[in-house]
């Protein structure tokens, strides 16, 4: 029996591999992509160079060939150093390519994913301004039309929307049907009738970006239908309960970067005659907060493992969002803290951390959706 965090070589190789690229090539960049809200873009052909952007698809689609839960190792090591430049990787793996590998036919897998494993961007267009928890009154419509779908409406909250070339997007083509009518449509950037359009202005994750998506009769071939029609409410539920531990992974990652500052600066920083890491005081929050991180990390890694194994993982993978986006949100706060005057400073990194963590209990359903599928599948 193999203890949830021993990880094995290929797994320990990837983690190490992707915090040492992070420390080195992102960490110079993160406080200039934060200020202008803009991820590098030669950074994002080196993520493609470096195999994170295609980590489940094929070895035969000229992926990683690797597993769900390798994609969680990954999102943890980039977040130890950016959270933000985390979700692009977490979309990318654990919703866009995810779906692909569980929806697609073989002519889609064949057209797109060798592509997203060397360039293409993908984003997941599910959330509108009217329905966001409530994902499913979304109101972006779809006719048919000369053998093609049209599709009418406005996706919100979109990330990845200013890189991606490919878009899911969730369209109704039957509102009278409800929920039954959704269906999951792949959108190429470029296609006739398709804009993305405002970019949010962001607390925090400043350097992904979250965007509008415009759509006026823009035309989808059929063969660009991910799933069956009115199928779409089962791509979207299955995709994001999986998705959400990868959200897990990105909390763990930014409290353990978080603590990490915190340790260094501890004991470096002098007050009344010795490093501050010298009071018990202090050295009880630091214990206190590594305690909570390793808690987490095993919610993350068993709801991944259980994925990997084809075992019931969505009572685990709610449990394990909904607790490490709190601790990741109280590591950033203790780390501000312990940093004093400079914790609340831009020159320091802790205040980014304190920030970027509130996205934890937001996305990929809040907090109070988790409680209830958690409530749900125990209470029945
Ligand atoms: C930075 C960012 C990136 C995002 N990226 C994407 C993306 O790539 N793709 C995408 O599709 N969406 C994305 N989203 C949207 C995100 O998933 C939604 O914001 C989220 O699901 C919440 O929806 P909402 O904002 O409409 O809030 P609401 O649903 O209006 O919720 C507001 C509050 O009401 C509470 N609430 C709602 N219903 C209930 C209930 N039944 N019981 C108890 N409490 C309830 C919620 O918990 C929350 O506290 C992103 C959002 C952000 C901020």
């Amino acid at each position: 029996m193999q203890p949830l965090t021993i990880l094995a070589d290929d797994e320990r190789l990837l983690r190490d591999s992707v915090y040492e690229f992070a420390d080195k090539e992102i960490r110079p960049l993160v406080r200039e992509m934060d200020e202008h809200a803009k991820f590098s873009p030669a950074l994002i052909e080196k993520l493609f160079a470096l195999g994170v952007m295609g980590i489940e698809i094929p070895e035969s689609h000229g992926g990683g060939g690797a597993t769900f839960f390798h994609s969680l190792l990954a999102i943890e090591s980039l977040s130890r150093v950016d959270p933000s430049i985390a979700v692009m990787v977490d979309v990318q793996n654990t919703l866009v390519i995810n779906a692909l590998l569980r929806w697609g036919t073989d002519d889609v897998k064949t057209r797109f994913l060798p592509k997203m494993a060397t360039h293409l961007v993908g984003a997941y267009a599910l959330s509108e301004a009217g329905s966001g928890s409530d994902a499913f009154a979304l109101t972006t419509r779809a006719t048919e039309q000369g053998g093609d779908w049209l599709l009418t409406g406005r996706k919100l909250w979109i990330t990845n929307g200013s890189e991606a070339g490919l878009f899911i997007v969730f369209a109704n083509v039957n509102p009278e049907a409800g929920y039954r009518g959704i269906t999951a449509f792949l959108v190429e950037r470029g296609f006739p009738g398709f804009s993305v359009g405002k970019k949010e202005d962001k607390l925090g994750i400043r350097a992904s970006s979250t965007c509008e998506l415009l759509f006026d009769g823009c035309r989808v071939p059929k063969a660009n239908v991910l799933g069956e029609v009115g199928k779409g409410y089962k791509v979207a539920i299955e995709t994001l309960n999986e998705g959400r531990i990868g959200i897990g992974a990105q909390m763990i990652g930014l409290a353990q970067g978080a603590l990490d500052h915190a340790i260094t600066y501890v004991a470096e920083r002098k007050q009344f005659g010795k490093a501050i890491g010298e009071f018990q005081a202090v050295q009880h929050q630091i214990a206190r907060a590594a305690t909570e991180i390793e808690a987490a990390r095993l919610l993350v890694y068993n709801a991944g493992r259980l994925r990997d194994a084809k075992l019931p993982f969505l009572t685990e993978a709610a449990m394990c969002k909904i607790f490490s986006s709190e601790v990741a949100e109280r590591t950033a706060s203790l780390a501000v803290n312990l940093f004093g005057g400079n914790g609340f400073v831009k020159e320091y990194p802790v205040e980014k951390l304190y920030r970027d963590a509130k996205i934890g209990q937001i996305y990929e359903g809040t907090s109070n959706l988790q409680l209830q599928t958690i409530a749900k599948n125990i209470m029945g």
